[in-house]
């Protein structure tokens, strides 16, 4: 079986060195010592390791079965999910007034690192929850938060998202559900949605949809589209469960990965339905949820080469391959193990950079979601927007390349269900397509963010990067290994940015031919910025005295390797966005 070891003294690096929680000056962070944080997070990664994990091919090799029109989850999930709810970790950081612990989005993101590389089928049930929350609570009105709330922070009742529907799943103004109003304010939904993740289960006595449609007679496209809360279970105003709502499933899908979670058809047939939010502008309700929902998948990417990482690690120190080419290392084995080969070398430094610079991204991306809830900012909340779809696609698609990177790790074995390494490149693939395909993300990217409030997070975030780089300037611990190459890589982005400027206003197809490799670029810039303040917060306490060396050297030393041999993609990537779409667009469909 696959092992797994929540990583909590990297999570405290970033938490604390890199980040420095607790001086900020956001509601709550004072209270994130590192003595709390690390109880927490060492407790997260328990339940991970002994709950989930156990669980993972489980829910892998079962999948979900439909029988008499119940979803029947997989063995041992049931009792798993008594665990997390009795543990309170569905609940970390929703608002104490309806049961939550109030605690910052930064910590439930680092805890959900663990649980989501343990078994991320699984835990897709409580985010998707957590996902439905967030909008009733943003969107609801008093009576509806009382009524919703209480029960889907303790995960006694569930939620789900349900926006695809056959025809359409980018382009959502296609949508057919329709939403007829009735005369007590309610409304009947009506139509067919699909690929509903934790549509159905028997994990809660109630499932609270959260479903777009279309009020007849509203406008055209996706501005005539409205949000629903559909229960499955209709609930009263005392909060009893009544009778079942007009919500059937109709299948569930047959899919490549994250079998333990159930993929459902969800029909709606005249179900009762509530309007959260205003009518016609269901899309904007959804829309504040995502910056959290789409953190949230980028975080699925990396935390599944997190997971086939430590594997891969594993495995190169145990399998034993040939000889090291400078010489025997092991002359009393057969052979050396895989991990003396500078080409098993390469792959585990570039999975081990990306995951950590990867997390450290995610964890400031979390805490900008803080600082714009709670402290009301919105230069963070510009600034995370801006962040979002960069966090969502390059951290998906890198999460993805690096689960396989550690499937080859393992030669054929790899390639065998039996060792799990599948199972992590599988459930990884998902994340690229789902919450939008990642090809959406970066058209979002480049045709919606960069230009958002006149350019003014954009030109943030260069001066963030310009700024460190003079404000270390003198520091020649950091000068030749980060900031000379995270120089030459946010020129490569700014050259990116103008190339946009002067040549998309004159053919849109130039700008977007070059959108996904701006979204490469720019994860690689993050990322390397990341890299820079982390060498320089492990420097910073070495020179402290801290006694543990051995940590912080490994951070400068990986840090040293993601500028050395992943940041310059940049170049490449700015390259091919200058070629512009001629070569993209040079044959016609018929000639494809
Ligand atoms: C396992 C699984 C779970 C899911 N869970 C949910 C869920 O819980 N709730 C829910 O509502 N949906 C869910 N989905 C649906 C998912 O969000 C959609 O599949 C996704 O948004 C893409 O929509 P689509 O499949 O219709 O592809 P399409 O919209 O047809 O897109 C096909 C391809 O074309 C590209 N494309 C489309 N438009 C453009 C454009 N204008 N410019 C450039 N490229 C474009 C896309 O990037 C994509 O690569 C799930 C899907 C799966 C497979």
């Amino acid at each position: 079986m696959p092992i797994y070891n929540s990583p909590t003294k990297d999570m405290q690096f970033v938490l604390h060195n890199l980040l420095n929680v607790s001086a900020q000056d956001v509601p709550g962070y004072d209270d994130l010592d590192a003595e709390f944080t690390s109880a927490v997070l060492e407790e997260a990664g328990k339940v991970a390791t002994d709950v989930l994990l156990p669980l993972n091919a489980v829910g892998d090799t079962e999948g979900c079965v439909l029988e008499n029109g119940i979803v029947r989850t997989p063995t041992g999930f049931d009792e798993a999910f008594k665990v997390m709810k009795e543990g309170g970790w569905t609940a970390m950081d929703c608002d104490p007034e309806y049961g939550g612990q109030g605690l910052p989005y930064v910590m439930h993101s680092a805890a959900q690192e663990s649980f989501v590389s343990a078994n991320m089928a699984f835990n897709m049930y409580q985010g998707l929850t957590h996902g439905a929350y967030s909008a009733i609570h943003a969107h609801g009105t008093d009576a509806q938060k009382q009524k919703w709330l209480p029960k889907m922070v303790t995960c006694e009742w569930t939620g789900t998202m349900n926006l695809t529907e056959p025809h359409c799943g980018t382009d959502l103004g296609l949508m057919r559900t329709k939403a007829v109003p009735q005369d007590d304010g309610s409304f009947k939904i009506s139509g067919q949605k699909i690929f509903i993740s934790a549509g159905d289960h028997d994990l809660a006595n109630n499932i609270v949809h959260l479903v777009l449609a279309k009020i007849p007679g509203g406008p055209e496209g996706i501005k005539g589209v409205s949000l629903f809360i559909v229960p499955k279970i209709m609930v009263d105003d005392e909060g009893n469960l009544g009778d079942p709502n007009g919500v059937s499933v109709g299948k569930i899908e047959e899919k490549m990965g994250i079998h333990g979670n159930s993929t459902c058809v969800m029909n709606y047939d005249e179900a009762t339905g509530y309007l959260l939010g205003e009518e016609h502008k269901g899309m904007r309700a959804m829309f504040t949820m995502m910056n959290e929902a789409r953190l949230g998948v980028g975080l699925q990417g990396y935390a599944q080469a997190q997971i086939a990482y430590q594997n891969a690690v594993f495995y190169a120190n145990d399998r034993l391959q040939g000889r090291a080419v400078t010489g025997v290392e092991y002359p009393e084995k057969a052979a050396d193990p895989l991990i003396v080969h500078p080409d098993i070398r390469r792959n585990l430094m570039d999975q081990k950079s990306f995951v950590e610079g990867a997390r450290a991204f995610t964890m400031w991306g979390a805490s900008l979601i803080d600082r714009a809830h709670k402290n009301d900012d919105k230069d963070a909340d510009g600034l995370i927007s801006l962040m979002t779809p960069v966090l969502k696609g390059f951290l998906t698609d890198k999460g993805f390349e690096y689960a396989t990177a550690a499937q080859q790790v393992y030669g054929g074995h790899g390639y065998i269900e039996e060792w799990g390494m599948s199972q992590f490149a599988r459930d990884a693939r998902i994340a690229m397509i789902y919450e939008g395909a990642n090809g959406v993300q970066a058209l979002d990217l480049v045709g919606r963010k960069l230009a958002q409030d006149g350019g003014k997070h954009v030109m943030a975030f260069f001066d963030m990067v310009k700024n460190f780089i003079k404000e270390n300037d003198g520091d020649e611990a950091l000068k030749a290994d980060f900031l000379e190459p995270l120089k030459a890589a946010s020129k490569d982005m700014q050259a990116a940015g103008m190339y946009f400027m002067q040549n998309g206003m004159k053919n849109p197809n130039n700008a977007l031919s070059g959108s996904y490799d701006f979204m490469h670029l720019m994860g690689h810039v993050c990322l390397g910025l990341m890299w820079a303040r982390m060498a320089k917060a492990a420097q910073e306490a070495l020179d402290a005295g801290d006694t543990d060396v051995d940590f912080l050297n490994t951070k400068i030393a990986t840090g040293k390797y993601y500028m050395a041999r992943q940041l310059p993609a940049t170049a490449m990537h700015l390259a091919r966005i200058n070629t512009g779409a001629d070569t993209v667009m040079a044959l016609d469909a018929a000639q494809f």
